[in-house]
């Protein structure tokens, strides 16, 4: 396998997405059957699921934190940690995944634009600050509220709702001179622009994951493979 060199100069943005985390034993979204870990996106992962039905929604992230506390890191997550510790502020992190995998394996430069399965925030947008949250709730009686009075709903990004830390994202792959990709199928935007971006600035993309995902013609290298298995051997830091 071609080992993708990364020089002194560069300055690497990573994207992951479900991929990254499917060796952990974390279901990916959408590959199969359209859908994660048994439910329709539509009934529990947008802000009209929320309004219909507060149960439903935190019943399916009850299980999805159930799930995370009981996955491991995998070598594909210990790779991208290495690799900062390597690069230090040349290096940068940005997942799609609400899972704490990236963290537990050592990354700290990282944003989650789709949110934290571990943190709840105010439903009403109140202005407080997420909370930590790892509750594993039986019932909508057991969630708490905010100092306002708002319902706490996850900490997550629901479809059609903006993502988080979009100025920093875009700071960062301006920037960048290469960009990796793990793991995403190139359907969400804006996630699945990003190499786009990058190609304008000039940066070289490259695309890890068994399938080419649905942009892969915007990569200048598909590294064709798992994740845990082609990532630990896959760089050169020079
Ligand atoms: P997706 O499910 O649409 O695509 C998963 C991609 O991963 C596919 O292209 C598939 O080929 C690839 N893949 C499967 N096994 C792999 C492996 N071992 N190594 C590398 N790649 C592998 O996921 P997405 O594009 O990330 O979009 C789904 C959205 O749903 C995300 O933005 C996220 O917010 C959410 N989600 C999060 C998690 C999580 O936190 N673990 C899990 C499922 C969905």
């Amino acid at each position: 396998m071609k080992k993708i060199s990364i020089g002194a100069e560069d300055r690497v943005f990573v994207l992951t997405g479900a991929g990254i985390s499917a060796e952990s034993g974390l279901p990916t979204f959408r590959a199969a059957d359209g859908l994660w870990a048994g439910s329709r996106v539509e009934d529990v992962c947008t802000p009209e699921a929320w309004q219909r039905n507060p149960w439903r929604v935190w019943e399916f992230y009850s299980g999805r934190r159930a799930d995370g506390a009981k996955a491991q890191p995998n070598p594909a997550h210990v790779t991208l940690a290495k690799l900062e510790a390597q690069l230090g502020d040349r290096f940068f992190l940005c997942t799609q995944n609400v899972d704490d995998l990236h963290e537990r394996a050592g990354s700290s430069r990282l944003v989650h634009m789709h949110g934290e399965l571990s943190r709840s925030r105010c439903e009403r947008e109140c202005g407080r600050p997420p909370v930590e949250d790892h509750a594993i709730y039986r019932s909508l009686s057991e969630v708490g509220l905010c100092p306002c009075g708002g319902r706490l709903r996850p900490h997550i990004v629901f479809f059609g709702e903006i993502p988080l830390e979009m100025e920093r994202i875009e700071a960062e792959i301006a920037k960048a001179t290469l960009m990796l990709v793990v793991g995403t199928s190139g359907s969400v935007y804006p996630a699945a622009g990003f190499v786009h971006w990058a190609r304008q600035a000039g940066a070289r993309t490259v695309y890890v994951g068994p399938e080419p995902p649905l942009n892969a013609s915007a990569f200048t290298h598909v590294v064709e493979g798992k994740a845990g298995e082609v990532m630990p051997g896959l760089f050169q830091v020079e």
